[in-house]
Order: structure tokens, then C-alpha cells, then sequence
């Protein structure tokens, strides 16, 4: 398995505030770190070069993005009013919490470019697994709006070359929270199957309009809400009995993962329950599929446990037993919920072509 890294992605700066909202609160005595910061990146990073899975992989140099590349997914507009923020000369918001600086430029296309470096390495046959393990994330990024942290949709991007390269595409979002950029970007092509696995968390402003239900789901779109406290039972199940069949009845030759971790048991970001065995099932699932495969990078907030889970995921991915022991896997599992929310995303796509 290669991973792609980039160093230009560590250049965005995000600030600090309450939380993921900039500025200064009179009431809070220490501003805390924007949750997607660079330290999540290098953590992560570190993880699969000094924990045990690091003997399965090996990393290769990503690139910058060209413009053009950019405007497959994105209006010339909307690329030029973000360059315009990025070079400003000073931190500015997008919107609620989603932020550019002075090196938000060079790590956003340096973050498109170097998951596309992972596409081509597919695309060459030189590896069937490809992570691009890049910032900002992407998946809320759609053709012409900022959204939860994300300027350029990563995934999407993958997914378009791919598809312009004649591979029938799936994307399969396991961040907790709805891929709804994606989901705009192939709005109007059947030719993509999106799948998001996420929490209830519905619409969330003027940059995030869709609902993430089943009433957005087609036939070539597949929403799959899980109910707040969701855990690995949950996963397992929605992949097994939902995306994974919607993905092979696709008939997907070239499949792009958009892969968060913030639906893990401790994330702030998030409200479901997934331990780090979760997230390896998840992996393996994925390296059973046995497609050509490029992950993307999206959420993960509690960066030492979703750097834990992560390690776990490409255990599965690579096909190892489990290597390393998850020490805060005490949270229950509670399965109550999910028969009722995977009836109720299958009944979302039945019967709804597209105009
Ligand atoms: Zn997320």
C-alpha cells in the first residue's frame, strides 16, 4: 500500500478560537486550536511510520494541483474568489469555520494535486491502494461553495479523473458527516455512484443546504443517515448491506474512499461510536472489494485516537491481524437503532432515476 504526502499541506494555518469558531471570547481564558490544525496531519503520519503497520507501507511525493485540474470540479469563479482569500495577507472566514491563511493556497492544491499523484499511481498499476494523507479535507467542498473546512473536494476531483479516463467510479464517505460536496459535484452525472455512511446531522447553513437523508438519495446517489450513538455494528451492517452491494451493482472498476475518523467513539466533532476494530473492519471490507483504490484524507479531530484508528484501517486494508490494542474500545456498542435506519436509506433510493 503507498501513501502520498505533501509538506505544503502543513502551510495552512487555521488559527485558533473557541473551538473551530475564530476570534477571541472575552469569558475563555486559553483559545483552543482549530480542531482541523497541521499537528492532525503530522500525527497521523507519524503513527504509520513508527507503529507496527509501517512495514506494509511505502510513501511517495505528492504534487500541486495545475488550475486546470482544479476547474474539473470547481467554476472558474469560485476558484479565483478563493485564491483571492488566500492571498489577502491576513487569516479570513469562508464561512462559519471554515478559514484561510497566507498558506492555505499551496496546501490546498498542494492537497488536490497529491491526491491526484495517488490516482495516477493506480491508474500505472503500480499499487492497487493509494492514501492521499493530505489537509484540508475536502468532501463538504462543492462546485462553487466553502463548507466545513473544505475548499477543494479531493475526492471528487480523484473521482472525475477517473471517470474522464473511462473508469465506470464509486465513492464510498465514511466521515461522520455527510459528503454532501461530493454529492453536489456529480449532482448531475449517473455515471458516479456516491455513497456517504454518516450521522443525523441534517442541513447546517447557507454552505450546506442538503439534508443528507434518503430523500436525496437516487439512483446514482446512496445516503445512508445512521442514528446519533451509531457504532461499528452500525458500519459493518450499512456497508454490508448497502454500499457495498450498491457499489458492486455500479458495476465500479475505480473506486475513491473519502476516509474520516471523526466517527469515532471520543471525536468533538462527531456523535457515533466507532472503536479502532471498527475502522478495521471497514478497511477490510474495503480490501475485499479488490478494486483499484484511492483514499482520500477528511476528518478525524481527536487526533491521537483517530491517528489509533487510522492505523487500524490500513490493518484491515493490508490484510494484517490486528497490531496495535485499543485502550479506550469501553464505549457500548448499541445496535438498537440500526434496523430502522437501514430500512429507512434503502426505501431513499427505491424507484428515483435522475431527470
Ligand atoms: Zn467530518
Amino acid at each position: 500500500m503507498e501513501f502520498f504526502w505533501h509538506e505544503a499541506c502543513l502551510a495552512h494555518d487555521t488559527g485558533d478560537g473557541l473551538w473551530e469558531l475564530p476570534g477571541r471570547w472575552e469569558w475563555l481564558d486559553e483559545p483552543e486550536p482549530h480542531p482541523e490544525n497541521a499537528a492532525r496531519l503530522r500525527t497521523f503520519r507519524h503513527a504509520l511510520t513508527h507503529g507496527p503497520v509501517a512495514t506494509h507501507l511505502t510513501w511517495s511525493a505528492g504534487r500541486f494541483a495545475t488550475d486546470e485540474e482544479l476547474a474539473r470540479v470547481h467554476t472558474a469563479a469560485y476558484l479565483a474568489h478563493i485564491y483571492k482569500a488566500c492571498t489577502a495577507g491576513e487569516r479570513v472566514s469562508l464561512e462559519t469555520n471554515t478559514v484561510v491563511g497566507p498558506g492555505s493556497w499551496d496546501a490546498i492544491r498542494a492537497a488536490a494535486g497529491t491526491a491526484l499523484a495517488a490516482c495516477e499511481a493506480v491508474r500505472a498499476g503500480r499499487t492497487r491502494l493509494a492514501y492521499a494523507l493530505v489537509r484540508p479535507p475536502g468532501h463538504h467542498a462543492q462546485r462553487a461553495l466553502a463548507d466545513g473546512y473544505c475548499m477543494v473536494n479531493n475526492a471528487a476531483l480523484v473521482a472525475e479523473t477517473a471517470r474522464r479516463a473511462g473508469h465506470r467510479v464509486a465513492v464510498l464517505d465514511w466521515d461522520v458527516h455527510h459528503g454532501n460536496g461530493t454529492q453536489d459535484v456529480f449532482r448531475d452525472s449517473e455515471d458516479v455512484l456516491t455513497v456517504s455512511i454518516h450521522m443525523r446531522h441534517g442541513p447546517w447553513g447557507a454552505h450546506h443546504t442538503q439534508t443528507g437523508g434518503p430523500e436525496e438519495s437516487d439512483r446514482a446517489n446512496l445516503n445512508v443517515e445512521l442514528s446519533l450513538g451509531a457504532g461499528d455494528t452500525a458500519y459493518r451492517r450499512a456497508l454490508d448491506e448497502l454500499a457495498v452491494p450498491a457499489i458492486r451493482a455500479h458495476g465500479t472498476d475505480f473506486l475513491v474512499c473519502a476516509s474520516g475518523f471523526d466517527g469515532s467513539a471520543f471525536d468533538p466533532n462527531g456523535r457515533h461510536n466507532l472503536t479502532a476494530a471498527g475502522y478495521r473492519d471497514i478497511g477490510r471490507r474495503v480490501a475485499a472489494l479488490d478494486l483499484p483504490t484511492v483514499l482520500t484524507q477528511e476528518g478525524g479531530y481527536l487526533r491521537g485516537y483517530s491517528a489509533l484508528c487510522l492505523h487500524a484501517l490500513v490493518e484491515g486494508l493490508v490484510g494484517t491481524a490486528p497490531l496495535l490494542d485499543d485502550p479506550l474500545a469501553y464505549v457500548p456498542d448499541d445496535t438498537r437503532l440500526v434496523d430502522s435506519d437501514l430500512a429507512r436509506a434503502a426505501t431513499g433510493r427505491a424507484g428515483r432515476g435522475r431527470a
